[in-house]
This record gives structure tokens, sequence and C-alpha cells, in this order.
């Protein structure tokens, strides 16, 4: 494992810790975060780690006008027995390179990224909050810094990490959500960003959300750009049915992200014997399904929830309620033993988890 050789100023002095019984997500910051810079000229120059502050950029920068910024999310888990461990950060880091690549963003060192993120973290630790299903949420990303309005890729990025404490996802029993299937908009399309972690993503979703909210539902389901039939993503997760007895998930088409709990739960299941058939799956195949007693579960999956059961889909004034709205006992299963392995609970049989 490669070591990068960063530069500490630590703060003088420190922020009073939030009530960690309490958290709201991606409210609270730590201490300190870490900065990486890149030009064409010098390539990775300058790795630090700072106070947590405000971030100077030339107002033509290149993120403000054309978007270029990446993302990944990941989080750091306090063991009972006062450890730290990273869940798949490796699994992170790779797929950072791969948003920077469809972004024609300079790819980044994975190991020596992964370095500055657990030093960063180990210095952090006190910010690592200990009840249960609580974690400290990490967001490394990247921003085009160039200031020119010409369109072309920028010359300069800066690479970042922030960590934020968290509380537990699910404070009072892991409750199914209700979902608008959306016919309007789309979330993404063959041949553009989907599979790619960035930011205008998720700024061409924040209409169809507001829409479902407002009518009581709490996401939605993404259907295909094309011909709005084929099954994506749900809100920012990716999504599971067990249909008939059958695992089911839509396979990564370009437009899908490729979430890392969702490939953590194809292997699961697989240790388990249990088959994932990854296809194509359209929102007729599950009204079909629902009216035939067949659809058994349906749940979403992404680092911050880990598994979303699904309690009913609205789609096209039609409400098709699963498994009386209650959590199935495979996406119960699934849950306890993925947050098992992250919070060291479980052994882990598949070396996902890193120490500290
Ligand atoms: C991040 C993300 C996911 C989930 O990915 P995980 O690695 O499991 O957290 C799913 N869909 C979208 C659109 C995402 O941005």
């Amino acid at each position: 494992m490669k070591e990068l050789n960063i530069d500490i100023t630590l703060c003088t002095t420190m922020k009073k810790k939030p009530a960690f019984d309490r958290l709201e997500f991606g409210r609270n910051f730590t201490d300190h975060m870490f900065i990486w810079n890149y030009s064409v000229e010098k390539g990775w120059h300058d790795p630090r780690i700072v106070p947590y502050q405000p971030i100077t950029l030339d107002p033509a920068a290149t993120v403000f006008h054309y978007g270029q910024s990446v993302f990944e999310g990941l989080k750091a888990y306090h063991t009972k027995n006062e450890q730290i461990l990273l869940f798949r950060p490796d699994q992170n880091m790779k797929r950072l390179n791969r948003s920077n690549d469809r972004l024609c963003m300079p790819q980044i060192d994975e190991e020596l990224a992964l370095s500055a993120l657990q030093q960063l973290v180990s210095l952090e630790r006190e910010w690592i909050p200990t009840e249960e299903g609580t974690s400290l949420y990490i967001r490394p990303y990247m921003i085009a810094t160039e200031p020119y309005l010409g369109v072309s890729p920028s010359k300069a990025y800066q690479f970042m990490i922030i960590l934020s404490p968290v509380g537990a996802y699910y404070k009072e029993g892991i409750n199914p959500v209700k979902i608008a299937v959306e016919n309007d908009y789309v979330r993404a399309v063959a041949g553009g960003t989907g599979n790619a972690k960035t930011a205008g993503n998720y700024a061409g979703s924040l209409k169809a959300s507001e829409i479902a909210e407002q009518n009581g539902y709490s996401q939605v389901l993404w259907l295909d750009g094309k011909e709005k039939k084929y099954i994506e993503e749900v809100g920012s997760m990716n999504i599971f049915f067990k249909i008939n007895g059958e695992i089911i998930t839509p396979e990564l088409n370009g437009s899908i992200l490729e979430g890392i709990t969702r490939k953590s739960i194809i292997e699961l299941l697989e240790h388990w014997d249990i088959r994932v058939v990854e296809r194509k799956i359209t929102m007729d195949e599950i009204r079909q399904a629902s009216i035939d007693g067949h659809l058994e579960e349906a749940f979403g999956t992404g680092t911050a929830a880990v598994i979303s059961p699904i309690g009913e889909f609205l789609w096209k004034n039609e409400k098709l309620i699963i498994n009386d709205g209650k959590i199935g006992r495979l996406s119960k299963k699934l849950y306890d033993t993925l947050t098992g392995i992250q919070y060291g609970n479980i052994t882990d049989p598949f070396g996902w988890t890193l120490k500290l």
C-alpha cells in the first residue's frame, strides 16, 4: 500500500462537536479537510490537510460554467471494540476514475488518494460517532478550476475530501417508502453521463423529486430515457426486485450508476447460492407481477441507507402495494448482513472492510 506524503496544518481551535444522537445528514463538518491540486504542467501536486475552510476560486473556473465535477460517497464505521472500518474504499476510488474519464478529468492515483482519505479520517477519528447506526460520511470530490470560458476540458483541477458525522438512517425501524414512477422527466440517457457520479446528474433530477415529494412520495422511480419503459434506478439508489422467488436487478446499460452496494448485494447473494438476474425489466412486468401476487419484495440500495425497502409504487394513477407495505424477509436479511459486516459485528468473508 503506497502512502501519500501530506503537508498537515492543524487548526488552532477545534469546533464544538454537535450532539451525536441527533445529527442531520450532511450538515456538520469536521475540523480538517484534504486538498490536492492538479495542473497539466505539474500533474498532481501540493497534497495537504488544512483546517476546514471556504475555498477561493476564480469566478471563471470551469466548474461553475460547464460542470466538470465528480464526487464519491462512503462511510467510516466505529466498531464495538474501538476499531474504525472503511467499506470497500478501493471501489470508490476506481469509480472516481471512471467518472473522471467520462468528464475528461485527469486520473488520480487510486492508492495515494485512498492513503489521503485514511490519513484524514485517522486525524478526525474523534468525529466518528459511536452510537449504533451512526457513521462518518466521507465525501471525496474533484472540480475543474481553470479560469477559462472556452468550452474544453479544464487544465487545472482540485481534489478534496470533507467529512461529516451522520446519524442512523433508520431511527424508528426500517419503514418502506412510497415511490412515484416518473413518466415525464428522465435522469439519464444511453450515451449520457448516467454511469458517472457527476454533479449535473443530480441537478437534473431535483425537479422530479420535488414534485414527487409534493404529492407525498419520498422519491421517484427512474425509467429509461428513450422508451420510458425499462426501470433504471430509484432516487439516487440502484433497485432490486424479488419476483416469484427470483432476484432481479436492471443490467448496467451505461445510464445506470454502478453502485458499490449493488455490487456487494449481488456478491453476497451469490455467496448464499442465490442467483441474481441482471436484465432489462419493464414497469409493465412489475405491474403484472403485482396483479399476479408475485411481486414479493422491492428495495433500493446505496451507501446512505444500505437497503431501502419499497412499500408502494404509484404508476399512472394506480397504486401497487408490495408485501403489505412491510419490509420483506430477504431485504431485512441483506440489511442485517451488510451492516453487520460494515460495523464489524459479523466476520467479513469477502475482505471488504479495511481497518484504519
Ligand atoms: C451513488 C449512487 C448510487 C449508489 O451507489 P453506492 O456506491 O451503492 O452508494 C446509485 N445511484 C446513483 C445515481 C448514485 O449517484
